[in-house]
């Protein structure tokens, strides 16, 4: 079969381009070859984190691989039978676990049984889902489309540190379930989760009160953490409604004052709750996938973000499918018939 040939710098020019491309490689058995991967980035080509996407692939598919080594501008990947099995990796760096995580679990949709992926490295990083959205706002979702899947947080990893660990469980999928995510429906709860790992929990007191203070009333729930597990600080800020469940984060910054902090996950929130659309802008890009899976299902979203809009484009080089993106001025709305 010939490779495929993808352009890590397009659109986004993040390394979700890599990440779609093992993924659908993998469950489509098309070999690919990508040139300047996330020349988007500051620090271009790639870092642990995709490469050990790269090797937890290829530890599920025994692909051949070209080009795998840390700052490497490009790879090629010709994939082999998806095996089930019980894996571990390890990023080495606070590298984020979910994206690697998220890479590897759509193949193991399609393996021969159920399997188990363990990774380490980081769990709660700025620019990925924190362990928290995937375990609250992605995986209800991708039960509603027929996957089979528990995720657990062992133990919570912060830059520079790392350390972190997830556990997840999963099955193949029999009948996949279009998901149709047109309206939120009323707000049901909001809260505030502050994390402190090595950071007085004062911090997150005053993130969580500056929360309330603008957002209105909310749960608090304090996770203080093993001084050995940080330092670290999050704020997280959960909205849920009877469709779907969003997480809004933020992370402390030595010289941001927590009040800061907590004005940027409120800055999310604020934006996502004013929209009225059913999904943010994060759950947006990484329900396409799963989505595209299902050969069906639609969302509203507050716009169209360029992860959104480059992911897209990967997905339909893999599968024989078309999204349409709708925007208007106060909404988009994507859609797979
Ligand atoms: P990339 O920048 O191409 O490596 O992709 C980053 C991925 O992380 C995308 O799927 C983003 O939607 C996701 N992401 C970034 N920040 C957040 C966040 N705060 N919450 C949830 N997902 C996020």
């Amino acid at each position: 079969m010939e490779y495929l040939e993808l352009d890590g710098s397009r659109g986004e020019g993040g390394g979700q381009i890599l990440r779609t491309a093992l993924s659908l490689s993998m469950i489509t058995g098309t070999p690919f070859v990508i040139e300047r991967i996330r020349a988007g980035r500051k620090k271009p080509g790639l870092l642990r984190q995709h490469l050990t996407a790269i090797q937890a692939a290829q530890a599920v598919c025994g692909a051949a691989v070209e080009g795998a080594a840390l700052g490497s501008p490009s790879v090629r990947f010709k994939p082999g039978p998806i095996r089930a099995g019980d894996y571990r990796h390890a990023i080495g760096s606070a590298g984020s676990c979910t994206l690697v995580l998220q890479t590897v679990l759509p193949a193991l949709w399609f393996a021969d049984g159920p399997s188990t992926l363990r990774i380490t490295g980081g769990t709660h990083n700025p620019s990925a889902p924190p362990a928290d959205f995937l375990i609250r706002s992605w995986q209800p979702l991708l039960r509603r489309m027929g996957v089979t899947l528990a995720i657990e947080l062992l133990r919570h990893g912060f830059y520079p540190a790392g350390g972190g660990e997830l556990l997840a469980r999963t099955e193949p999928v029999h009948d996949w379930q279009p998901l149709r995510l047109e309206a939120r429906g009323e707000l049901c709860r909001q809260s505030a989760i502050g994390i402190v790992a090595g950071v007085p929990a004062e911090v997150a007191k005053r993130e969580m009160q500056r929360a309330a203070s603008q957002l209105g009333p909310l749960d608090e729930a304090l996770r203080v953490l093993p001084s050995n597990e940080g330092p670290g600080n999050a704020l997280l800020i959960v909205l849920e409604y009877p469709e779907v469940v969003e997480v809004l984060s933020a992370y402390g910054e030595r010289g941001l004052p927590a009040e800061a902090v907590a004005d940027r996950a409120v800055s999310e929130a604020r934006r996502y709750r004013d929209s009225g659309a059913a999904v943010g802008e994060h759950l947006a890009d990484q329900l396409l996938l799963p989505m595209a899976l299902a050969g069906q299902g639609s969302f509203t979203t507050p716009a169209l973000s360029s992860h959104l809009k480059t992911n897209c484009e990967i997905i339909e080089k893999f599968l024989p499918v078309s999204f349409i993106c709708e925007e208007s001025s106060r909404q988009a709305r994507v859609s797979l018939e």
